[in-house]
């Protein structure tokens, strides 16, 4: 088993599920006492956080591939950002490390293209939903359909995430809200969720959509054990 290295606390709640997620998995693989190999590289997310709103990108930019390094160093030999949106900079991430970097986006396009789904929307922060960076890796290098809500849902959508579910509040009302945007997505033609935003599974379950959701977080730790096991 390869030792995976894990850039998280982006927020701790959703490295908290990864975490458990990939040693469940590998139990399940390898038996009852088996588990992960791993190292945990957690920010302070009230920092991460005050530099994306201040746009300060390449300072963001910085600290991953440091992170990353780091990683390397300690003996990581696949790389999980544990977050979507700071995939923004995983071209940059890769290009510092010589150990793999398995993205996100790529792994939940493939379980979309595996279900034969051809037009997803897309939950995230309003980073994004809004950039180009993940939408045009599902569309270009992947050949899917990407829907987003409109502005009003994807500011609803961002402020439950940063406010709340970062922060481990969990609410029947925000609940509610996320499952008024699903419907919006699946009346604009999408036929799955990807949620998009790896503290989304905290709040939303399969119940709460008409079509499948797409919870990256569970997918994007599945994948991980499975190149890390082979
Ligand atoms: N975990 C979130 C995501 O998957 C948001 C926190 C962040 O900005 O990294 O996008």
């Amino acid at each position: 088993m390869k030792m995976i290295g894990m850039i998280g606390g982006m927020s701790w709640e959703s490295s908290a599920e990864y975490y458990r997620l990939i040693n469940r998995d590998v139990r399940g693989r390898l038996g009852p006492t088996a588990s992960a190999r791993c190292l945990l590289w957690s920010f302070d997310f009230s920092e991460i956080e005050r530099l994306q709103n201040a746009g300060d990108w390449n300072a963001l930019t910085a600290m991953m591939i440091d992170a990353a390094r780091r990683l390397e160093a300690g003996g990581a030999e696949l790389l999980i950002i544990c977050t979507n949106t700071m995939h923004l900079m995983a071209d940059a991430v890769q290009a510092a490390v010589s150990v793999p970097l398995l993205h996100i986006a790529d792994v939940a396009a493939d379980r979309l293209h595996a279900a034969g789904i051809e037009k997803a929307g897309l939950l995230g922060t309003a980073f994004t939903m809004e950039k180009d960076f993940y939408r045009d890796r599902l569309a270009a290098r992947h050949g899917l359909s990407v829907v987003v809500p409109g502005a009003e849902d994807r500011a609803v959508a961002h402020r439950i995430i940063y406010d709340e579910l970062v922060a481990g509040v969990v609410t029947e009302a925000s609940r509610d809200a996320y499952r008024a945007i699903i419907a919006r997505l699946v009346d604009a033609g999408a036929e799955a969720i990807i949620l998009g935003c790896t503290e989304i599974m905290l709040l939303v379950q399969p119940e709460d959509s008409p079509v499948p959701l797409f919870d990256t977080t569970t997918l994007h730790a599945t994948a991980a054990v499975e190149m890390v096991i082979g």
